[in-house]
Formats: C-alpha cells, sequence, structure tokens
C-alpha cells in the first residue's frame, strides 16, 4: 500500500487506540490534506530521535501503525488537531517521496501466533498475576482499569490492552510493537510490568518515607508553635528571657570580663530553641552567674566600741577570745585590707565557735554564711563541676557567696580539721588556693569559668582540733583557742544566755518557767557531761518543751522547775560520778588525757606474766605514746633494785600495758609517768591509791617534763572526783592561770621526778 506518513515525536500508536494528536510540521500537514483527498488512511511511525525537525527514513522507527482520520481541527498557529483510530500494525518499507508531503510503501504486519493454547493459557495468568500486584501498588489502577483487563481471557487482546492502558513510556510500547512474536510481545511487556511493579513499590516506600518525615516535622512544628504560645503566657520565651538577662546584665556591676563571657552565653542562649536540654543548662548557668554578687558589696561597721558591745551582749565569759578576735579586727579596720590572717577558732564542740564568727559579722554588719566543710572529700564540693556534666553546680564557696548575695560576706568555713582528700583530688589544696591572700583573687571555680575574686570575704574556720588540719593550711591560719567551760561557767552560760534563748524558742515568757538554780546545776552535771554546752542548750530546750505542754495541757500558769522534779522532765540521771571512790589497786593508774572534746581521764592498767621480758602493748596507742611507755619501763628497770626486785625478775617475766577503750586512738607523751607508775607498781605489788590522778610526760632518768590541755584535764579530774592530782613542775604558771573555780576541791602535787610522784601515788612506800 501507498500512503502519506505521519513522524511522531515521543509517541507510540498501538492498534486499536483511538487518540488525537497535534500536528504542525508543513510535511506532516501535506501528508494530512493528502489522506484526505484519498482514502482518509495514514501511516504513523515514531521518530528515533522526538528533537529530529526532519526525519528521513533512517531516522525513523519501521514499525508502525495504520490509522484513519476521523478528525480534524484546526488550531491557533497553525496547529492541526488530528483525531485518528488506530488499524493495524504496519511496517514502513520505503518512502515514494518525501516532498511535499512524506509518502511512503507500506506492508500491514501482524505478529506471528507462535504459541499453543496451555502456553498461551499460562501467559494470560502470569500477565493477571503481574497486573494484579502492579494494581497493588496503583490503586487508582486497580480500582478504574484493572476489572476490565481482569475479564478478558483472550491473549492477544489482553496483551495489547496492557500495552495500551498502562501508562508506559512510548520506547515500551514502541518495543512491544516491534515484537514480531506473541511470545516476544509477552515478553516485552512481563518484563516491562515486573520492571514497573519494583519502581512503584520502591516509590511508594519513599513516598512513604517521605511522608512520615513531613508528617513528623509537621507535628513538631505545630508544638513547637503551641510551646511557644504556652511559654509566652508564663513568661518563658528563651527570646524574651533571653532579653531579660540581657537587662540584668546591663545592670550587673561586674568586671569587663565577666560581663563579656555572659553576653556571649546569652546570645548563645538565644539562638537556641526553647526547652532543649542544652538551653536548660545554659539558663541555669546564666542565672547562677547573674546571682554573683560579684562586685557588690555591703557596707562595713567598723566601729571596734560596737564590735566589742556585741561580742560581750552574745557570750559570757571566754575573755581570751575576745580580746584577740577585737585585736584581730582592729588591725582589718587599720589597713582596710583582706589579706589579714584567716582566724581559725579551735576547740571542742559547743563551746561557742560558731556562734563567736556569727556575733563578728552581726558587730560589723557583715553578711553571714556558713560552709560546712565536714566530710568534704570531692574537690569538686569546693571547686564546682564543669558545667557539661549532668547537674552540674558551682562549689560551696561560690555557692555561699550567692547565697551572700554581697562579695564581702563574713564566710564560716565550718569544721575544717574534717575535710579529707581522696582520688576526687585534693580539697586541701583547693581550699588553700581559697585561703591564700595571694591567690584568692582569681579563684577558679570549675562551674564559673571565670575568675572569683574571694578576697573581700572575711573567712573565719573552726576547727575540733589542729592536729588533723593540714600543715600548709594550718600555716595560713591565725589559731584562737576555746577551752572547755567549766560548770560553773556552764552555769552562768546557762542562766544569762541559754534559758531565755531557749524559752523564747519554745514559746514560753520569761515568767512561765522558774528554773532554780539548783535544778540548772544538776542538769549540768548528772545529765550532761561534755566541754560544751550544746548538749545542755538541748536538755534546756527539752524541759522548755514539756514545760510548754503542761501549761497549755494543765492551764498552769507557771511551771517550776526544781532539783526534785527534774527527773520528771529528763527522766533518770544519765552520769554520776563514782568512779574515783574504788578501792586502791595493783597495777592500776589514773592518767589525764586531752582529746578534741574535752578532757578524759584515762585508766592504765599493767599485768606481769611469766615470760621473756617483753612489752605488750594494747588499746590503739600512737607511735608516741609507744615510745613513752618504752622510756617509761627502761626507767623503771633502773629504779627495781631500790624496790628489791630480783636481778633476774625481767628476764622471766613480760609486761602487758593496756588502756581501756580500745576503739579510740590515743597518742602524745602526758601518760608516761602514769605508765612507769603502773607497770613500778605491778612489778613490786605495792598498790596506788585511787584519790591519785596524774599527768606528765617521763625522761630515761626518772624526770617529768610539762604537758599541754591542763584546763580539760583538770576538769576532767574533777568530775571524776579525783582528790589529788600530779602536775609536773614547770606547769606550775600554766594551773596559776586558770580559775580558782577550776582547782577548788582539788590538791594539786607539783612533781620533779619520778620519786616525787610514787611517793604520792604509792600507798605505802615502805613496805
Ligand atoms: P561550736 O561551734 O563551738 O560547736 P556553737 O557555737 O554551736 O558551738 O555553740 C553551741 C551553743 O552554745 C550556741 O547556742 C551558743 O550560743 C552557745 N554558747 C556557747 N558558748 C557560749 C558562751 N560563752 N556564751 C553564751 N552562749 C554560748
Amino acid at each position: 500500500m501507498t500512503m502519506p506518513v505521519i513522524a511522531l515525536r515521543a509517541l507510540t500508536v498501538l492498534p486499536k487506540m483511538t487518540l488525537s494528536f497535534d500536528i504542525s510540521r508543513p510535511k506532516s500537514v501535506a501528508a494530512v490534506e493528502k489522506a484526505m483527498v484519498s482514502d482518509q488512511q495514514l501511516c504513523l511511525v515514531t521518530q528515533l530521535d522526538p528533537e529530529d525537525d526532519d526525519p528521513d527514513l533512517s531516522r525513523l522507527y519501521h514499525m508502525g501503525v495504520i490509522a484513519q482520520v476521523r478528525q480534524l481541527v484546526k488550531m491557533p498557529g497553525g496547529v492541526i488537531r488530528v483525531m485518528v483510530e488506530v488499524q493495524d500494525r504496519a511496517q514502513l518499507l520505503d518512502f515514494d517521496s518525501e516532498e511535499p508531503a512524506l509518502i511512503g510503501d507500506v506492508e500491514s504486519a501482524a505478529p506471528d501466533f507462535d504459541v499453543d493454547c496451555i502456553v498461551a493459557e499460562a501467559m494470560v495468568r502470569v500477565l493477571k498475576d503481574k497486573i494484579g500486584e502492579y494494581g497493588k501498588q496503583n490503586p487508582k489502577f486497580s480500582k478504574e482499569v484493572l476489572p476490565n483487563l481482569m475479564a478478558v481471557s483472550d491473549l492477544e487482546e489482553l496483551m495489547l490492552q496492557i500495552a495500551v492502558q498502562l501508562p508506559w513510556d512510548y520506547l515500551v510500547r514502541q518495543k512491544y510493537l516491534e515484537a514480531l512474536t506473541i511470545t516476544g510481545q509477552y515478553e516485552v511487556l512481563v518484563g516491562s510490568l515486573v520492571n514497573e511493579i519494583e519502581v512503584s513499590r520502591i516509590r511508594r516506600e519513599f513516598q512513604e518515607k517521605v511522608k512520615a518525615c513531613v508528617d513528623k516535622n509537621q507535628k513538631e512544628y505545630f508544638l513547637r508553635e503551641q510551646m511557644k504560645v504556652i511559654r509566652q503566657e508564663l513568661g518563658e520565651d528563651p527570646l524574651s528571657d533571653g532579653d531579660e538577662y540581657e537587662k540584668k546584665l546591663s545592670a550587673l556591676k561586674a568586671d569587663k570580663e565577666v560581663k563579656e563571657k555572659l553576653k556571649k552565653e546569652i546570645d548563645r542562649f538565644k539562638g537556641m530553641p526553647g526547652g532543649s536540654q542544652e538551653a536548660n543548662v545554659l539558663r541555669t548557668y546564666i542565672e547562677t552567674l547573674l546571682e554573683l554578687p560579684w562586685n557588690k558589696v555591703s557596707k562595713d561597721n567598723n566601729q571596734l566600741r560596737h564590735a566589742q558591745e556585741i561580742l560581750e551582749e552574745d557570750h559570757y565569759g571566754l575573755e581570751k577570745v575576745k580580746e584577740r578576735v577585737l585585736e584581730y579586727l582592729a588591725v582589718r579596720i587599720l589597713t582596710r585590707k583582706g589579706t589579714s590572717p584567716i582566724l581559725c577558732l579551735v576547740g571542742p564542740p559547743g563551746t561557742g565557735k560558731t556562734s563567736i564568727a556569727r556575733s563578728v559579722a552581726r558587730a560589723l554588719g557583715k553578711k553571714y554564711v556558713r560552709i560546712s566543710l565536714g566530710g568534704v572529700r570531692d574537690e569538686a564540693e569546693i571547686r564546682g563541676h564543669r558545667k557539661t556534666y549532668v547537674g552540674a553546680m558551682p562549689g560551696r564557696l561560690v555557692e555561699g557567696l550567692r547565697q551572700a548575695g554581697v562579695a564581702n560576706p563574713l564566710m564560716l568555713l565550718d569544721e575544717i580539721d574534717k575535710v579529707s582528700s581522696d582520688y576526687k583530688g585534693d580539697t586541701s589544696s583547693a581550699l588553700l588556693e581559697v585561703l591564700d591572700g595571694e591567690q584568692n583573687v582569681k579563684f577558679r571555680d570549675h562551674y564559673v569559668e571565670v575568675p572569683i575574686n574571694l578576697n573581700q570575704v572575711l573567712f573565719i574556720a573552726t576547727a575540733n582540733t589542729t592536729q588533723t588540719i593540714p600543715r600548709p593550711l594550718l600555716d595560713r591560719m591565725e589559731v584562737i583557742e576555746i577551752n572547755s567551760y567549766t560548770e560553773n561557767e556552764k552555769f552562768h552560760i546557762a542562766k544569762k544566755y541559754l534559758l531565755s534563748k531557749q524559752m523564747e524558742r519554745n514559746g514560753l515568757k520569761p515568767e512561765q518557767l522558774a528554773f532554780s538554780d539548783g535544778a540548772v546545776r544538776t542538769v549540768i552535771h548528772n545529765y550532761t557531761r561534755e566541754a560544751g554546752v550544746r548538749n545542755l542548750e538541748r536538755r534546756i530546750g527539752e524541759i522548755c518543751r514539756k514545760g510548754a505542754r503542761e501549761i497549755l495541757e494543765n492551764q498552769r500558769s507557771v511551771i517550776r522547775v526544781t532539783e526534785s522534779n527534774l527527773e520528771k522532765y529528763l527522766g533518770r540521771k544519765k552520769y554520776t560520778f563514782e568512779d574515783a571512790n574504788e578501792e586502791d589497786q595493783v597495777g592500776i593508774a589514773r592518767g589525764l588525757a586531752w582529746t578534741s572534746v574535752g578532757g578524759d581521764t584515762l585508766q592504765i592498767e599493767v599485768n606481769v606474766m611469766p615470760g621473756k621480758g617483753e612489752l605488750k602493748l594494747t588499746g590503739q596507742m600512737g607511735d608516741v605514746m609507744k615510745e613513752s611507755a618504752q622510756t617509761a619501763l627502761t626507767y623503771v628497770r633502773s629504779v627495781c633494785p631500790e624496790y628489791k626486785v630480783a636481778d633476774q625478775y625481767f628476764e622471766k617475766h613480760d609486761l602487758h600495758i593496756h588502756i581501756p577503750e580500745g576503739a579510740v586512738p590515743k597518742d602524745g607523751p602526758s601518760a608516761g609517768i602514769t605508765m612507769a607508775t603502773a607497770m613500778l607498781s605491778a612489778v613490786t605489788g605495792k598498790k596506788i591509791s585511787a584519790r591519785v590522778a596524774m599527768t606528765g610526760e617521763i625522761t630515761l632518768r626518772g624526770r617529768v617534763l610539762p604537758i599541754g590541755g591542763l584546763k580539760e584535764k583538770i576538769l576532767a579530774a574533777r568530775m571524776a572526783h579525783m582528790k589529788v592530782v600530779l602536775v609536773p613542775d614547770k606547769n606550775r604558771p600554766d594551773i596559776a592561770e586558770l580559775s580558782k573555780e577550776i582547782t577548788r576541791g582539788l590538791e594539786i602535787i607539783y612533781v620533779k621526778t619520778m620519786e616525787d610522784v610514787l611517793g604520792e601515788a604509792l600507798t605505802d612506800k615502805k613496805q
């Protein structure tokens, strides 16, 4: 057949389709016109290259279709819309002429039916399977087209429908068109279907992922917007918070370095999504820094007289301590510098150390903060954690400054003797930096990061003993010792201070509770046993509480507390002092000891048993005490002949010295003469008077050397109802310093040598 030919761009037309397409190329227009004047038939073929404007035979696919023109519509711009009904496949063999229209030789070409009916059936099933699967991925297709396709049972028809109905690329259709056999067509379709299914699946997956992602983003966006509104309502908007911080920053009195650092952090904070963890960390940090006092100071009251009045007002006795404190303050006021050494009040618990510090703060009009160092082991507690740690906080000093709200408070470093160091860093070296006037101008806290000036802080430390304070720390402090109170001092403190304080605290008016002097003394004597007055205060508080209840319950107007009804309030007496009334014994001597919580008596026991002259020591003695025991033994051996002890005695006997309360470590040389006395008594079998207590260091030749802590020791002897106390002669001045009240009722005998000691302690020397 000879007929006009139209070259199609990117479009392959299949048999039995009805479709329209637009043409504008002159050759195509001419071809249509030619067709219209004959039998209206056209051959449609596809160009190899859609961009080609005037393809010749070699640049066309040769397999195309024959179509019948049904309608022509002239469109603006010389475009003609052609509507055709496609008939059969046809092969373009050659062109008869190419001008003005393409006229070609065309031969109709039906594919070979090369399969039998079973294979055809199988092919139908496979194809239906595949389009079913395809339908699953493409819901629209499965709804509109799939049912029709499923109804087709003829293989050729089915394949054609699949090729026509599915949204194939024209190249797939071209391939289908060009397949010369049914098998060939089948392979093209199945291959393409499988391909398409896979592509659809992947596309779908992608879509779902993208959708999920978009959904999530949308949800978050929505929530965030909501949160913003909520925050604004609550006044927590990061931006407005940031502005707030900036406002505070501009009002902050601080050095440039600090302000710059804060500015940077605030800017960073403003750029963060509100509510994120990092923003919260930063918020705490900024707020902490803004709250620190930096250069804000309070005005001190520098009148020494005022200070003196207040110290007197708050504390009974303690003359020496008050004097030292006032001297210290005088120097401070004159030099106007914070570099004066740090005061350290050392004494047993409850002797008013903390309370003196508080009075000093009151006297100077300073803010008072207490930093408890007891049990601090971790350097970070003093210096803080780096802010990157979860829950990081500044150290205690900075926290103290924050509490004080000014840069020049009085800071009490309580229990400085109880800091210890472990693997987590050296606490005492951190403290050293704090206490050193040169270094504490730029104290570095890990959390705060910018240096802090602690130079204006007035530090006062307290400790129970200087022994456990690390040497370098101790060197930087000026130690003021506070001694135990005597019973009389306790009595006055109770009457003048503790009673009124506790009554007020428990809501009692002065006239509601009458405390007899005898009752106060009994509380001191029989219900407490301490160096200070802390338990005394507690006992008085207990009485006040019970009194308050009684007043309310029984409608009483006044409660009288006397010696006789004391048991009603405090229960049975806790302490009685009959220890000293034991009999005279062999090998048991009573020494006097000084401990960080006051004085105590120390019973030293010696036993002799057959052996080889060894000395056994038990009861937790320190090295100094052990050496002292050795010295005492040597002395005892050297004087034995005078006491008619057999020459070989020590070669055949062992000595065992024990100091009861083995759990408490003891050390110091002051038990020397006591151990020597006990040993000699054990060796000779002479009894030691139970009325005598003694203290003193011993030398090899039996001289007695002076010792410290006399006030506590003498008080302890009194408490234990000893009658006679042997004191080294060289300690005479110390005893003279003690008030009469302490030594009253005690016979104090000064001893220079062991002979003096033995003369007093052994009951019958001459035997
Ligand atoms: P410390 O710090 O030495 O352990 P505190 O300062 O806590 O002891 O004192 C315990 C209580 O005893 C406080 O209520 C304190 O006021 C009171 N106190 C101690 N000594 C005296 C004193 N000399 N005069 C008046 N009250 C005192």
